[in-house]
């Protein structure tokens, strides 16, 4: 998949599905570099912030190169001494079925084959750690507090509701459909969940489910949510700010009107980048590998098929179409 000029709201025209007659699978002699044969590839709302895009000045990068992103892959030749060929890896490749993978040193080795695959894209990829470092380290979270979760039954969001409740938090989400509400609360385990979309004074909602306050937000969307949620905190709170999904396609962002509680309420918000945090990753994998093993967390994806099913599958993450983390099968190993 090959990413074209991007104006406006993502939309899958932006994108062109491109078929070539061959590969080829050989690397200059001396070469440390793997050629990886994708197996599934991530959907996420960054992938976004790498298509090129039309500004006043001209265009900012150049058309119809291969995106990239997360995906699960499989070392299919290797001029590394790390790799051998046969070796399950997950970290940044492109959309598309082989990838020439200049730096090996970028790729996580996959240990848990007894799981999905498909769970490195997620829970055990890029999104599980952002949920992880985003909540224990940014949110400091203590046993009894309100926690608040927006997108909540996407990729993150789910995981962050799950380890608020393994830490003896109140949790409560929002998610854009009856269908993510339900599952929020019957399969996540929240506490209180709503659909926002139905929701006509956000501040009125939140008082509703917390009577007392917010002690942590964790920011998913921006733009109105937030404004609510700044009304709502406790003294004290915290807020990581993790995304701002709802800002993302928009020319120009809207302003957040209700900044002046983080004074009054002596808040703390802290943006952070999942990138900084790698060094927790085997430490994050082996704790949630666990959870997942002994049934004490779940996860739930939305899996589409094909290559040429991509550019749907980003389009309707800023719908939210995808009901859990958005994932692309490319090949089944
Ligand atoms: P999700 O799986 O949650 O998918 C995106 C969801 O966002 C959609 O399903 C939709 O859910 C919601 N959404 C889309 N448009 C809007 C809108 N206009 N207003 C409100 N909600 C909207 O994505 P991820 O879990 O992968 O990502 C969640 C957030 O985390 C994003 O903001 C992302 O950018 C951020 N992120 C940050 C990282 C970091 O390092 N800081 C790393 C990874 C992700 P719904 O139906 O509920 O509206």
């Amino acid at each position: 998949v090959q990413k074209c000029y991007l104006s406006g709201p993502v939309k899958e025209s932006d994108m062109e599905v491109v078929m070539s007659d061959t590969v080829e699978l050989a690397l200059p002699a001396g070469s440390t570099a793997v050629i990886v044969q994708n197996l599934c590839i991530s959907i996420d709302p960054w992938n976004l912030t790498l298509m090129a895009k039309k500004d006043a000045s001209g265009l900012t990068s150049a058309p119809l190169t291969v995106l990239t992103g997360y995906g699960v892959a499989k070392v299919v030749v290797s001029g590394h001494n790390d790799f051998k060929v046969g070796d399950l890896v997950w970290g940044i490749t492109g959309w598309e079925e082989y990838s020439l993978i200049s730096d090996p040193n970028s790729l996580f080795k996959i240990n848990h084959t007894d799981l999905p695959l498909s769970y490195y894209t997620g829970i055990l990829g890029m999104p599980g750690l952002t949920a992880y470092a985003g909540f224990y380290e940014i949110c400091a979270p203590k046993k009894g507090e309100f926690v608040f979760v927006s997108a909540a039954s996407g990729a993150v969001g789910q995981l962050v509701g799950q380890f608020a409740k393994l830490t003896g938090c109140y949790v409560v989400g929002s998610a854009g459909s009856d269908e993510k509400v339900t599952l929020l609360k019957e399969k996540f385990g929240f506490d209180d969940a709503f659909n926002y979309k139905k929701e006509q004074d956000l501040n009125a909602t939140l008082k509703r489910c917390f009577p007392e306050g917010i002690d942590i937000y964790f920011e998913n969307v921006g733009g109105a949510m937030l404004d609510a949620v700044l009304l709502n905190m406790r003294n004290y709170g915290r807020i990581a700010t993790c995304g701002m999904v709802s800002q993302y396609n928009l020319e120009k962002p809207e302003g957040v009107h209700n900044l002046i509680n983080i004074l009054w309420k002596r808040l703390r918000m802290e943006g952070f980048v999942v990138l900084d945090h790698y060094s927790k990753y085997r430490k994050f994998e082996e704790m949630v590998v666990q959870h997942l093993k002994s049934g004490k967390i779940t996860y739930v994806e939305d899996i589409a098929e094909g290559l040429e099913s991509a550019p749907t599958a980003l389009v309707g993450l800023f719908k939210g179409k995808n009901v859990g983390k958005q994932l692309v099968v490319i090949a089944r190993e």
